[in-house]
């Protein structure tokens, strides 16, 4: 998954350096997986992987101590730390994975050729090569092929390959999606008869899977292959058909496709916008999403309710809107509603005047209230509820317009208030 942003020509020429410096001391290297096929593909790489013979003590010894981290060694990987606007590098040595047991992990790693490391990739399009200073490509595993006709393909038997690790039928889906591509046919009959093993992935790898997917480009795509393959009942089964309506989960995919800047939390919110917010609540739980996350997903649900279902919100009290359009997650709460509409849902004049609530000056939608709880309380006013629901009270007449100062704050809450003894 993408990492941290650096200066992508920095970052490209530290990996090539890496290259070169291992070359020079006569070690076979390439650059490998995911930076390959992104360079072949004419995109920007998110990080680079250099995979080559040289051992992991070995790549220490050329980078020196100081340079490298060794925090993934017992795997042969050694991150290679570059100047600060290049970033890091993670150098691979050759290796196959022992046989894996638990469906996650391979019991452990053994050294090996390019070739046999090609051949523990996952997808053909991920098992590419390349010299980065020749810019040759090596090939053991057709995968040129399969990126030039836009294929996801498992390398080797689909159904071993899954077998080995379940967190792959994820993968599988998400770069089909992201880059537009078809499954290859028996990699997609694969993942069908195996959708149940995926329960065993850790729900926070399911959960990082799933961020990349709704976040990013094909995301309606992918939404519709979970659905499609049967994965959708297992990774979000709170609200994937037959739990929920085909036309639900159909209309959800295609708001969610419309977002202008998605992340998990307005997915969830829009997938679990007809079950309710227990649903979401149970989602949550299971795949462990962050309390952020959480909050964010049950307001912004909650945001769209509000001001889509409820009577029109340019004729109500701006007191009743207020929260929204100045709480945390109003941006998102503005692009759901905008993508809600655009779908057909809610009403795009609403939509866009809620957007324009939310640009006006931070004053303006969210000003100084007139009073504090400091202030109420040497007013007389009992601690705990009664100041509490003096300020809300308060906060609304103001918000209103119907009080403009301290002192007639404090004189609205003393009137609607049991005085202290
Ligand atoms: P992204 O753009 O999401 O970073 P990527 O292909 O670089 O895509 P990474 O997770 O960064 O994906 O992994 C780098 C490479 O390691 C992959 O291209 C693939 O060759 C290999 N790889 C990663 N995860 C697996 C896996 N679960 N099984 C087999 N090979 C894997
Ligand atoms: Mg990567």
């Amino acid at each position: 998954m993408p990492a941290i942003s650096h200066d992508p020509a920095a970052a490209r020429a530290f990996a090539a350096d890496v290259a070169l410096r291992l070359r020079g001391e006569g070690f076979e290297t390439y650059w490998a997986g995911g930076c390959v096929r992104d360079e072949l593909l004419g995109r920007t790489p998110a990080d680079y992987d250099v995979a080559t013979s040289a051992k992991p003590d070995e790549v220490r010894r050329v980078f020196g101590k100081h340079r490298t981290l060794a925090v993934g060694a017992a795997f042969g990987v050694i991150t290679v730390l570059g100047p600060k606007p290049a970033g890091q590098v993670e150098v691979a040595t050759f290796r196959a994975d022992a046989p894996y047991t638990d469906g996650r992990h391979p019991a452990g790693v053994t050294f090996c050729s390019a070739r046999e490391d090609a051949q523990r990739r996952d997808f053909t399009i991920n098992g590419l090569f390349l010299d980065p200073v020749t810019g040759e490509v090596h090939d053991f595993v057709g995968g040129r092929d399969d990126l030039a006709a836009g294929v996801v393909r498992a390398i080797g038997v689909p159904s071993m390959r899954f077998g080995e690790d379940h967190l792959r039928m994820l993968r599988a889906i998400r770069f089909t999606a992201f880059f537009g591509f078809v499954l290859d046919p028996d990699t997609r009959a694969a993942i069908e008869t195996m959708t149940h093993l995926v329960a065993s992935v850790s729900p926070e790898r399911i959960a990082a899977e799933l961020r990349a997917m709704v976040s990013r480009t094909g995301r309606r795509q992918a939404l519709e292959l979970l659905r499609d393959t049967g994965l959708a009942r297992e990774v979000l089964l709170e609200v994937a058909p037959p739990a929920s309506s085909d036309a639900s989960w159909n209309d959800a995919a295609r708001i969610i496709g419309a977002f202008d800047e998605p992340d998990l939390p307005m997915a969830m919110a829009t997938l679990a916008h007809d079950a309710g917010s227990d649903v979401l609540a149970r989602m949550h739980k299971r795949l462990r999403l962050s309390n952020h996350e959480a909050k964010a997903a049950h307001w912004i649900r909650d945001g769209v309710v509000a001001l889509d279902e409820a009577p029109d919100p340019r004729t109500r009290p701006w007191s009743t809107v207020q929260p929204w359009a100045a709480g945390p997650w109003a941006k998102q709460l503005a692009d759901g509603l905008r993508a809600r509409a655009a779908c057909g849902f809610g009403d795009s004049g609403r939509a866009a005047w809620f957007t324009a609530q939310t640009e006006r000056p931070r004053h303006e939608i969210d000003p100084v209230p007139l009073v504090t709880g400091d202030e109420l309380l040497a007013a007389g006013i009992p601690p705990g509820r009664p100041i509490g629901a003096a300020l809300a009270h308060i906060r609304s007449l103001q918000l209103d317009g119907g009080i403009t100062t301290k002192t007639e704050a404090i004189a609205a809450a003393v009137a609607m208030a049991p005085r202290a003894e």
